[in-house]
Formats: C-alpha cells, structure tokens, sequence
C-alpha cells in the first residue's frame, strides 16, 4: 500500500481526524503501522516478549486537555528526574518549554498520526506495580530491559524506530515510544507550523500569544525529529 500524501490533511496531521485508522481493543493505529505492529509481535512472543501497546492514537483534543491541565497546574509537570515541578515560580516561557520535556502541543503529538506506540510488557510488569513510562524501566536493571534489548534487535526490519531515543535538550529520552518510519517520515515533512497554527483557529491552547510568537523557535527543538 503506497501513502498518497493528498490524503493527509491538516486535520489527519493535527489528530482531528482518526477515520483512516484501524480500531483494536481501544486503540487506533495506521492501517500499515497495524500490520507491522502484529507482525513484530508475533515475532517476539516466540522469543518470550510480549509486546503490548500502552498508548495509541491520541487525538488532538485528549492533547489539549493534557497541554491546560499542565499549565493551570491541575497534573504535575515534572523536571527531569521526575520530580513536580513548582508552576509558582515560572513565567509563561519557561511553562511552555519545561512542558514540552515531556508532552507535545496540541496539533504536534506523534501520537496523532497512529504511527507511533508507547509500549511495555505486561508480563514483567511486577504484580501491583504500576506502569510509569519512566525510563529507569526500560534499561539496565528496569522491568523491561529484556524488550528494549529484543526492540534493538529486531525492530528496524519491522520498519519500527525510537523517534526520542536521544536527548539533545527537547523532548526527554523516551525508550518506550517507537514508530513506524515509512508513514512517518510523510507526516513528520508535511507539518508546517502554517498548518498547526491552522489546526489552533478557535482553539483555547493555554500560553497560546507566547507559543505563536515563537513557534518557529519551538518547531527547531522540539517537533519534525525523525
Ligand atoms: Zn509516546
């Protein structure tokens, strides 16, 4: 299945629209990226791995809500070491960009393409241990250490990468997120900062006056990493 990069719109680009996407047990991924996903899968299950989809598709809205509540301070940014950060003290600036350590603005998730997946495996989840998408439990010693070494392996010829497998000072690390490069890399060159500022028309996104005023600024550090 070829991508006809017409039929990505803004709205497909920005979350607003899910219609193309493939539903699975509350999730949404890219009909190619579903394929792929199963297939690594069953791959890995033979090799002991269970590979499960903490998060799929998030819509543009679901990522709004998430962007206010952290600036109003109703869920914790945190610095990091995963630590709450104290809002008190921050101007709207330096809110913005401690929030964008670790949450995308409304319109730029990855997570609105169904490209990419947060994943972990169930079964080395420790019995009432709660799943923290902290990268302590993906390395070394972490509980998922045996998935991230099996993801180095043999996630590339599934077509899958870690997008923030690096920190160079925008998003943190997350060795949790992978996506899938050949539908990617289509959405990551179409999202313009002209079509996120289209996709905010009459949207309330908090610290909006200071985020279009620089947003070419916040594209550079901190989207279009492929
Ligand atoms: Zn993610």
């Amino acid at each position: 299945m070829l991508i006809d990069k017409n039929m990505i719109t803004t709205d497909v680009l920005t979350g607003k629209c899910s219609d193309h996407l493939v539903n699975f047990h509350h999730h949404k991924l890219h009909p190619l990226a579903y394929i792929a996903f199963n297939a690594m899968k069953e791959h890995a299950i033979k090799d002991g791995i269970n590979i499960q989809p903490a998060s799929t598709f998030r819509d543009f809205y679901r990522q709004q809500t998430i962007w206010n509540e952290k600036f109003y301070g109703h869920r914790p940014i945190l610095d990091d070491n995963n630590i709450p950060i104290n809002l008190e003290r921050l101007s709207i600036e330096e809110c913005c960009l401690a929030i964008l350590r670790w949450s995308a603005l409304p319109g730029t998730s990855r997570h609105h393409w169904g490209t990419d997946i947060d994943i972990y495996d169930p079964d080395r989840l420790p019995c009432g241990k709660k799943l923290m998408l902290e990268a302590w439990e993906y390395h070394n010693d972490g509980y998922f250490a045996n998935l991230t070494a099996w993801l180095n392996e043999n996630m590339t010829s599934y077509g899958f990468y870690r997008p923030f497998a690096i920190d160079t000072g925008g998003v943190a690390c997350e060795p949790w997120h992978i996506s899938y490069y050949p539908v990617a890399e289509h959405m990551t060159s179409l999202l313009t900062h002209e079509r996120l500022l289209e996709s905010w028309q009459g949207e309330h996104i908090a610290g909006k006056y200071w985020l279009e005023k620089n947003i070419l600024l916040i594209f550079r550090k901190f989207i279009n990493i492929c």
